[in-house]
């Protein structure tokens, strides 16, 4: 499978269906398909994935095409050069507004969620971290800002941003701009290495979905290195300035929604310090994962839990 952006998601996928490819919708993605059996994925974030046989020309033919059109596409594979960041965007999003993204990992998670809608390509060990050349991340920003006015600016992308060891030069390079244009900047993460975040970043959202290490490696399943016991220790570095995001779900008979697990959940993240969290549920359909929504009870007791905790409480149904 290759993986590929553009800023564009819906012309290219009209576009695509001008020229004669077959256009799915399955909402929050589309899947097209050339005449000649060329499958790509077109993601509302904008994240691109092309499957089947002959990716490569496929890739090719994507990119040709979408010149015609005069839509921006890039897919990783025919880059030349070390990989770099991306943004895309702006996407609408129930929390932010207005979001501009920056993809930072390119692919590499920690962890590969049965939830997951992007579906990474590459689950790494937390000790695998890469660097990124803040500077022309910079000059991409600047151009996508000329162009819009988002509420936020998201450090997210396919995988996790905190993989980035050099996070904090980024944020320092991209903070002006991010000033300037009077949007928040927000960092969201599975928590790796939370406890890393620059002080300039304005909001961070870290994951925490389990209170038990056996859910949790049912559920996220971390790459070998990674502990839940890892996580809460980032997380309790930070615990006064994040937000904790818990998705309930159902992956066959297994669930993190159940009141007793729930009620752990609380007691450990009020143990740290944690004092805010959002909770919500499987929205969109999983890229490789079996989890599924839990029901609007399940979400309206847990949310009860939280709050006798004395958590400041956000829901996303
Ligand atoms: S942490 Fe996020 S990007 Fe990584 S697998 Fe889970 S949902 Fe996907």
């Amino acid at each position: 499978m290759l993986t590929g952006r553009t800023r564009d998601p819906e012309r290219l996928a009209a576009g695509l269906r001008r020229l004669g490819w077959r256009v799915r919708d399955e909402g929050g993605r589309v899947i097209a398909v050339s005449p000649a059996g060329q499958q790509v994925e077109i993601r509302d974030s904008g994240e691109l994935r092309i499957t089947g046989r002959g990716e490569d020309s496929a890739a090719r033919t994507l990119v040709k095409l979408a010149r015609k059109l005069g839509v921006e596409v890039e897919v990783e594979s025919l880059e030349s050069g070390p990989r770099r960041p991306l943004v895309y965007g702006p996407v609408p999003s129930r929390r932010l507004g207005r979001s501009l993204g920056i993809d930072l990992p390119r692919g590499v998670c920690t962890q590969d969620c049965e939830y997951c809608s992007v579906g990474v390509p590459r689950r790494a060990s937390p000790r695998e971290r890469f660097e990124v050349d803040p500077v022309p991340l910079a000059r991409e920003l600047r151009a996508a800002l000329s162009e819009c006015r988002p509420d936020a600016v998201t450090l997210a992308g396919v995988g996790e941003p905190t993989l980035c060891a050099n996070l904090g030069e980024v944020v320092e390079e991209i903070t002006p701009l991010v000033e300037r244009a009077g949007a928040e900047l927000v960092l969201l993460t599975n928590s790796t290495w939370v406890s890393e975040c620059p002080p300039e970043v304005d909001r961070i959202i870290a994951s925490l979905d389990c209170a038990r290490e056996g859910l949790y490696r049912r559920i996220n399943r971390p790459h070998p290195d990674l502990s839940l016991d890892h996580l809460v220790r980032q997380l309790e570095r930070v615990s006064e300035d994040v937000t904790v995001e818990v998705l309930l779900c159902r992956v066959g008979r297994v669930t993190n929604a159940e009141a007793g697990h729930v009620r752990e959940l609380a007691g450990l993240l009020s143990g740290i310090g944690v004092r805010e969290v959002q909770l919500n549920t499987v929205s969109r359909p999983p890229a490789r994962g079996r989890a599924e929504a839990v029901g609007a009870g399940e979400l309206a007791r847990a949310e009860r839990i939280f709050r006798d905790e004395g958590f400041r409480v956000e829901v996303y149904r």
